[in-house]
């Protein structure tokens, strides 16, 4: 029976937030799975098993506080504690540019990349505090680079780091990082390739269009190893930082500490 770190962490029925999930479950991890998908979370709580950790799925859609809030307290119920907080789920779209853009799913898109971290952050921060933990949040490049047609998203995750940036400096005894993932072969680029053209400029289409063509798409694991590693082990001194999936400081110890491969114990 795993007995390691709590951890709640968002997105997890598939893509990057899987493999989060599959690379803690490897350093022993008690995991809260939040996402819609609950048969794909039944799924992954099941491998979560199998590879060491223990996985209890939460189907919620983020964007209710209702939601958020349940998902912490049975955390609490389940575990009795909580370490970390992983605000991994993600919604792409609308992908429009701002004159055409359904103001619904506008609204929807800042619902699930903002204000679902901020409900979660907010419910778990006396349990996080208590047990000197850390919230971990998946950015993107897009925080800082404006991209034309994804104004919800690029505009949610800009203030999503801000956020990390404002949590940092209130809340001394909870590391707060934001992390950049870098361009991740998961289905959130196959719905740029599919939606983009019309919405984005030809460059910016031909530019994910090749290097999944090439075959440079960064692997999920990769990225999801760097955010594990943030859950486990960012130091106190990062709490603040938007940092990259590769910045040496994260990259080199998680690769110490889980290894290059996900490798089951109790098939
Ligand atoms: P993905 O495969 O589309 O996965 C997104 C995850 O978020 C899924 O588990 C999805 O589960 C969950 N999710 C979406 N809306 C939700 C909602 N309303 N409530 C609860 N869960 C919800 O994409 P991904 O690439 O792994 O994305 C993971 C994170 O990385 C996101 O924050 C994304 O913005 C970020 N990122 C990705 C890239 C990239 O190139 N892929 C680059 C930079 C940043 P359900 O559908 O089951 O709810």
């Amino acid at each position: 029976m795993a007995d390691g770190p709590v951890i709640l962490l968002t997105g997890a029925s598939r893509g990057m937030g899987a493999e989060i999930a599959r690379w803690l479950a490897k350093a022993g991890t008690r995991l809260t799975l939040v996402a819609r998908s609950a048969d794909s979370l039944e799924k992954i709580a099941e491998e979560i098993r199998r590879l060491g950790g223990e996985g209890l799925p939460f189907s919620a859609d983020i964007a209710g506080q209702t939601g958020c809030n349940e998902a912490v307290r049975e955390t609490l119920d389940r575990f009795g504690r909580l370490d970390a907080l992983i605000n991994n789920a993600g919604l792409l779209g609308p992908l429009a540019r701002v004159a055409d853009a359904n103001p619904d799913a506008w609204r929807y898109n800042i619902e699930v990349n903002l204000l679902g971290p901020f409900f979660l952050t907010h419910a778990a921060l006396p349990h996080l505090r208590a047990a000197h933990g850390r919230v971990i949040n998946i950015s993107s490049g897009a925080a800082v680079k404006s991209v034309q047609g994804w104004s919800a998203y690029c505009t949610a995750k800009a203030g999503l780091t801000h956020f990390t940036r404002i949590l940092a400096e209130e809340e001394p005894d909870v590391v707060s990082v934001a992390i950049r993932p870098g361009v991740v072969n998961t289905r959130m680029q196959e719905m740029i390739r599919e939606e983009g053209p019309g919405a984005m400029s030809e460059d910016k289409v031909d530019y994910f269009q090749t290097l999944k063509s090439e075959n440079k798409l960064e692997p999920a694991n990769v990225p999801a190893r760097a955010a594990a590693w943030l859950a486990l082990h960012a130091p106190q001194e990062m709490s603040g930082e938007f940092v990259d999936y590769d910045d040496a400081r994260i990259a080199e110890p998680a690769a110490a500490v889980f290894g290059d491969t996900l490798e089951s114990v109790d098939q």
